[in-house]
């Protein structure tokens, strides 16, 4: 039996965004989530003060994905820890952290297809040169079904739910069931209204099991997610909230998956349309947000289907 532990939300700010990290209370304290390279010193540390904690104690740095919102800020947080935390993040995303060219390169393959954006490569070179602090190597690397160890008997289990991105996880504070799962759990999307995952099936699956297995009684997110109707989820969900957030994503998910379908079996068409050759998808969901403000959740998404789609026989 784990003994509950307080989890506070520590928010940095990032141009007109919040970026959301944890702060899990335990004896080895731990952050999940580090936004971008200001995101220690300007957010965590003085959230941290507030409430009678220092930065320097934190003994883990739990990373959900790759993404350079959510590990910017690892280098300097590992840094301002005397590099006493141990940093964990999923092998199939570690790439991410080891460099900023993974960006650039993530970039190319996806949405960079689509957007067609003469600068969009050295875009992103700036912004990973921006807002990540250093490039390193994780301390530990994990695949799921790991325990780790916060001390006084307070553990968290790593789930792998991929489909956001290859290396997507989710922590889990074993007994209370408070799970931080980044963006693995997207709803209608945050600020450009769609839901982006490079891989639909992993995607789809990743939430089965946050529903089925996980049944989160507190759910985290890495964002404040939307519901149908526009309105924004917070970032801390209660056990209702929760389950309604997994079965409106797995909704959504279906929806996007039935329009890139019809889409693709009758065969791309390359049209005047922003969202060119994917136009009929976002005539059929009613799709009016832009899709070439980044992170480019539309395209990303949909490559990942015609993706999928290219390799089923
Ligand atoms: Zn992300």
């Amino acid at each position: 039996m784990t003994r509950a532990v307080p989890v506070h939300p520590l928010v940095s700010p990032w141009g007109r965004f919040g970026l959301y990290s944890f702060f899990i209370d335990a004896p080895r304290p731990a952050i999940v989530d580090t936004g971008i390279a200001s995101s220690p010193a300007e957010g965590m540390a003085p959230a941290l003060e507030a409430i009678g904690r220092r930065i320097e104690d934190v003994r883990w740095i739990l990373l959900t994905h790759g993404h350079i919102d959510h590990v910017g800020g690892a280098f300097a947080l590992w840094e301002m820890t005397g590099r006493r935390a141990q940093v964990v993040i999923h092998e199939a995303d570690a790439p991410f952290l080891r460099s900023r060219r993974a960006h650039v390169a993530e970039y190319a393959a996806g949405r960079g297809r689509y957007l067609r954006d003469p600068e969009g490569e050295a875009k992103v070179a700036a912004a990973a040169d921006a807002v990540i602090s250093g490039e390193m190597e994780p301390t530990l690397l994990v695949r799921g079904g790991e325990t780790l160890s916060l001390g006084g008997g307070v553990t968290v289990s790593v789930h792998a739910v991929p489909g956001h991105t290859p290396g997507s996880v989710a922590y889990v504070l074993d007994g209370q069931r408070a799970a931080f799962t980044g963006d693995a759990v997207q709803v209608h999307g945050a600020a450009n209204g769609f839901p982006g995952y490079t891989d639909p099936g992993a995607y789809r699956a990743g939430l089965e099991h946050l529903r089925d297995t996980v049944r989160p009684r507190h759910l985290y997110l890495g964002h404040p997610y939307r519901r149908a109707d526009g309105t924004p989820y917070g970032v801390e969900l209660d056990e209702d909230q929760a389950r309604q957030a997994l079965t409106q994503s797995l909704d959504i998910e279906g929806r996007v998956a039935r329009a890139a379908c019809d889409c693709l079996r009758d065969g791309l068409r390359e049209t005047d349309s922003p969202y060119s050759p994917f136009g009929r998808v976002a005539e059929e969901l009613g799709y009016t947000g832009d899709p070439t403000l980044e992170p480019s959740p539309f395209f990303t998404t949909l490559a990942g289907y015609r993706t999928h789609f290219d390799r089923t026989p």
